[in-house]
């Protein structure tokens, strides 16, 4: 999957939930930020790749990261793209928020900031700078801090569902490879599984459900604030 199509999956996926009352957000400055925070937490996994578009979003420094990160993880689509990567995506949200300084959990506003930051440079908002110091702020003042380590883990579990859903596939078990007796598509020699009715990254398929997703995010978005009467399942049940 493509940069845009993870964040919009992603920040898509962080609202279902909370339609379907298991976040039970109801701030919308809340649910700005963590939105933000999962939206770019969508393209997190994608940091083992060094020439990747997270890797040029704020040069020089998250190239470094990227070679760093792709270094641990062993190259791309490897740890970071794992269930072990996502215990570690998660633990590190969590464990930043205790990080603090002069009373202030810096790190997980940091995280918060680069993240969300990073959803509104794949969003083509304008402001770049000023709009990650605002998703900073935001996670100061609003009631998102504990929310974010689920914000980050839910943006990259989508990820890697959006990638096992591509041709290339990924392995979920990464270090360990568990290999096929037949291999086919789905699961292949390499151990690498997927469930490819996208295709290649970047097919015609991938686009319509981004699309899709997109309308989803509006539609939520424009009934959260009240302009529109129904949310978008409250409209489809309204349909039965
Ligand atoms: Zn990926």
């Amino acid at each position: 999957m493509m940069g845009y199509s993870h964040s919009v999956s992603a920040a898509a996926a962080w609202l279902a939930l909370n339609e379907a009352g298991v976040l039970g957000i109801d701030d919308p400055a809340t649910l700005a930020v963590t939105t933000l925070t999962a939206a770019g937490a969508g393209m997190l996994p994608d940091l083992d790749h060094p020439k990747g578009t997270i890797a040029n979003s704020i040069p020089p420094v998250s190239r470094w990261l990227a070679r760093l990160v792709a270094h641990i993880s062993g190259g791309h689509r490897k740890g970071t793209h794992s269930l072990l990567g996502l215990a570690v995506f998660w633990a590190l949200t969590y464990f930043a928020d205790r990080l603090t300084y002069a009373g202030l959990p810096v790190a997980a506003i940091g995280l918060a900031a680069f993240s969300g930051g990073l959803a509104l440079r794949i969003f083509q908002a304008p402001g770049g700078w000023l709009g990650a110091i605002l998703v900073g702020l935001g996670a100061m003042t609003t009631g998102a801090l504990p929310l974010l380590p689920w914000a980050v883990l839910a943006g990259a579990a989508v990820h890697l569902l959006g990638d096992f859903l591509t041709t290339r596939g990924i392995n979920l078990f990464w270090p360990l490879t568990f290999k096929p007796l037949v291999a086919s598509r789905f699961w292949r020699k390499s151990g690498y599984m997927a469930f490819p009715i996208l295709g290649d990254a970047g097919s015609g398929r991938e686009g319509f459900l981004t699309s899709a997703l997109t309308l989803y995010l509006a539609c939520y978005l424009l009934a959260f604030v009240g302009i529109l009467p129904l949310f978008p399942t409250q409209f489809f049940a309204s349909l039965i």
